[in-house]
């Protein structure tokens, strides 16, 4: 039996030339999509050069700009006190007794330091990991958040040096953590 994973997919938006048109077949084929999904795209606000002329053609510049937009979008969706889970590929909340932080010695600016926010999606009971500062730490609290800090975790620069009670993360989760430090699921 084949399953399908579900998964957002990341758009290279330099994938097409900027300077060259594109029916929607080919864009469909460049980015290994059904044809529906591009038709979708035209519907979400990609500009045809010619509504008039069948097939359509879209200009490159244009799906580079609609999938730089996307992905912009993409990154605004987390609203306050959402996380992203890497399994559900999804802005998801943690479960409120779960909610934890944890400083890091990472410096943002001058006298802040980066705070790592640490939850359990509602949904599938994954890890959740936010970066955050104290600012905004203190502005969750005010909202009526329960924080809990923990100085079991420590974090360095490098994001992968965990050090905490061996029991509680698990490797899988280390290497989950190390993605999403990256940045690469966003
Ligand atoms: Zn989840």
């Amino acid at each position: 039996m084949i399953i399908f994973v579900n998964k957002k997919r990341k758009y290279y938006p330099n994938s097409v030339k900027s300077r060259r048109s594109y029916t929607l077949k080919e864009i469909a084929e460049i980015y290994n999509l059904h044809i529906r999904t591009v038709q979708n795209w035209i519907k979400q606000g990609l500009k045809i050069i010619d509504m008039s002329h069948s097939p359509y053609l879209v200009l490159g510049q244009e799906v580079r700009d609609f999938l730089k937009a996307k992905k912009r979008n993409r990154k605004r969706s987390l609203k306050p006190g959402e996380f992203y889970c890497t399994r559900c590929h999804e802005p998801r909340r943690s479960i409120p007794k779960h909610i934890s932080f944890n400083k890091t010695n990472k410096l943002l600016g001058k006298n802040e330091k980066q705070i790592i926010v640490i939850g359990v999606c509602m949904v599938c009971g994954n890890k959740l990991f936010l970066f955050s500062s104290q600012k905004k730490v203190a502005e969750m609290k005010k909202k009526g958040m329960k924080l809990i800090e923990k100085d079991k975790i420590l974090i360095g620069n490098e994001g992968c040096s965990l050090k905490t009670d061996k029991k509680n993360v698990k490797d899988s989760e280390k290497n989950e953590f190390k993605i999403w430090a990256q940045g690469s699921l966003f």
